[in-house]
């Protein structure tokens, strides 16, 4: 059927006519001869288009397409006017009422065929384009459900992200029927390592599992879990009692200590958890996350697994931020000095050079050991700023000796950090030549445990060092974690400076001198110096050189000293480059 076309007229003649065009040229012809009743139908049986009399009793045309309009359901069914002909105060009518068309009687029957199947097929178009739009506006709703998805959730566990979680805590900060909750703070113990060995599918996998505990662990507890970026995890409970927050840290803790299985691999991952209870820490979602991010903090320095966030803490670390802004200061007003430790050759007890030792002239708090900030310095790029001052400073020192007659070696310390510095071989390089220094006079020393954080390109910068004739030492030999294989990897030439720890209780004890003995036996084997540190006592001192360690350091030879005690000591004890190899 080409269409249903209802036909409204209440003079019969005039709708057998046009019902019989209508019929003829294949459409389903409704007639019928009153408003009221086309109105029925429409009802019941909505047609595609409706022909309708201006004339009629009772209730006429305009008064039909009214109600036709005002109804959404019949709004979009198009009208198509009959009137007698030339009635233009009709015809005007007809179109603000709503009508599609007007056609004149006496009817035509090509006129009358030709314009409804042009209302038909515009209706025809509308309805496609109707439904076009239905199914594109659904699909962009699903793509934005996804968006918001994606802004919302991490991808990789599929947990809530950051934003998410800072909104649902948001939500239950402004309900007023949450009393109270605990936020906790994971941070994974060694994620990188295990990433860095054994590569991002392992890690993400790791990752994924550990989500899905940490839902275990919740299960049926009012709360929510999220992943807030790389192996930081937060779990939102509901119940501001620390005890029962803590509970849950254990509950947590424990449920990671059993170890995931990975590839064949069964891996065991520990995890530090900081705790901040609302309402007791904070009422805002950004203070809570900053003190559960301290107390994670302090659970990892103490390595105490979990801690609550306590007041006391913060001004630890407000204090640590003022003791950063400080130190740049510092820096600037050159309120650091190096101070000079000397090292012997234990057999002629002759000096072979000295180690400068960063101490910071605080204004207040007076004379400040490394130790008191250093370790927090390290944790920043502020770092790099202090090793460059450090190599700047002993640099000058090794000139201004130089030019006093005394070929001074000068070992300076690095951090971790700085062997990730692509440019630090070219910048000691660029200061060396500036000041026309023999680069054997500059030595360089880098903690194992410095070296282990990224052996490789520690190795690849270490070697650039040696590469320019600059010294090297590996210190605190002993305390870290490297393996014989990297040993092997280390440039030609280098000193092992052996723990204070080994040394200083070999006389009294078998298995550390067998330790230390050991190492001198190494460090030979590699054509390596091997330096004792820290030592105190004169029989320790006899007991090495016995051993057949070439060098030493410790107070017992001489403390750290500021210039000009340390030269005066140098002047007295040969000078300052009775290296080994001078030295027989
Ligand atoms: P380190 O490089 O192993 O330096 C030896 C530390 O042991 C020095 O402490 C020194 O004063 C101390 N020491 C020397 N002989 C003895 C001894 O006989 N007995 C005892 N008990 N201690 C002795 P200091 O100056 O406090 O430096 C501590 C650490 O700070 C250094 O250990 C070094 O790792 C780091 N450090 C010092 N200056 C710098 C620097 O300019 N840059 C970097 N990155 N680290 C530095
Ligand atoms: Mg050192
Ligand atoms: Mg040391």
């Amino acid at each position: 059927m080409l269409g249903k076309i209802l036909a409204v007229d209440d003079i019969p003649d005039n709708l057998r006519v046009i019902a019989g065009f209508l019929l003829q040229a294949g459409y389903d012809v409704r007639p019928v001869t009153s408003g009221r009743e086309a109105l029925q139908v429409v009802a019941v049986d909505p047609p595609d288009l409706v022909l309708l009399d201006i004339r009629m009793p009772e209730m006429d045309g305009f008064a039909v397409c009214a109600r036709l309009k005002a109804d959404p359901a019949t709004a979009n069914i198009p009208i198509v006017f009959l009137s007698a002909s030339g009635d233009l105060a009709d015809k005007l009518q007809a179109f603000e009422a709503g009508g599609a068309d007007y056609i004149e009687k006496p009817f035509q029957e090509r006129e009358v065929l030709a314009r409804v199947e042009l209302q038909l097929r515009l209706r025809r178009a509308q309805r496609e384009v109707a439904e076009a739009r239905d199914v594109l506006e659904a699909k962009v709703a699903e793509r934005t459900q996804d968006l918001a998805k994606l802004a919302y959730f991490d991808t990789l566990t599929g947990l809530p992200n950051r934003k998410k979680f800072s909104e649902d805590m948001d939500r239950m900060l402004a309900d007023p029927a949450v009393s109270g909750f605990a936020l906790l703070l994971l941070d994974l113990d060694r994620f990188k390592s295990i990433n860095d060995a054994l590569g991002h599918d392992v890690g993400d996998e790791l990752l994924k599992q550990l989500a899905g505990r940490l839902l275990t662990v919740l299960d049926g507890r009012p709360g929510f879990v999220a992943r807030l970026g790389g192996d930081e995890f937060a779990v939102c409970v509901e119940g501001g009692d620390t005890r029962e927050a803590e509970h849950l840290a254990e509950l947590i803790l424990g449920n990671l200590e059993s170890p995931f299985a990975l590839e064949n691999m069964r891996i065991e991952m520990g995890c530090s958890v900081g705790i901040a209870i609302y309402p007791r820490d904070g009422d805002r979602s950004g203070e809570l996350l900053r003190c559960a991010d301290v107390a994670m903090y302090v659970a990892k320095q103490t390595m105490s697994r979990y801690s609550s966030y306590a007041a006391q803490q913060d001004t630890n670390s407000t204090s640590r931020l003022a003791l950063l802004s400080q130190f740049a200061d510092a820096v600037a007003a050159n309120h650091l000095v190096l101070h000079y430790q000397p090292k012997i050759h234990i057999a002629s007890g002759k000096a072979t050079g000295v180690e400068a030792l960063v101490r910071w002239q605080h204004p207040r708090r007076g004379l400040l050991p490394p130790g008191e900030f250093l370790p927090q310095i390290e944790l920043t790029d502020m770092i790099r700023r202090l090793t460059h001052w450090v190599v700047e400073t002993a640099a000058a020192q090794i000139d201004d000796w130089l030019r006093q007659g005394l070929p001074v070696p000068v070992a300076i310390n690095l951090s971790a950090r700085n062997l990730v510095e692509e440019d630090l071989p070219d910048w000691i390089a660029q200061v060396l030549r500036a000041r026309g220094i023999p680069p054997h006079l500059l030595e360089v020393e880098i903690t194992e445990t410095a070296m282990m954080v990224a052996p490789d390109r520690s190795l690849a910068v270490l070697g650039r060092i040696a590469d320019l004739g600059v010294r090297l030492a590996v210190d605190d030999f002993g305390t870290g974690y490297s393996s014989f294989a990297l040993l092997r990897r280390l440039p030609k030439g280098i000193a092992l400076k052996i723990d204070r720890s080994f040394v200083e209780r070999i006389v009294e004890d078998p298995a550390d001198e067998a330790i230390v003995a050991s190492i001198i036996h190494l460090a030979h084997g590699l054509s390596a110096r091997a330096i004792a540190e820290g030592i105190e006592k004169a029989d320790v001192l006899a007991r090495l050189g016995s051993l057949g360690c070439q060098e030493a350091q410790g107070y017992l030879i001489a403390r750290p000293m500021p210039e000009p005690a340390a030269r005066s000591w140098l002047i007295e004890h040969g000078g300052g480059d009775a290296s080994p190899g001078k030295v027989t």
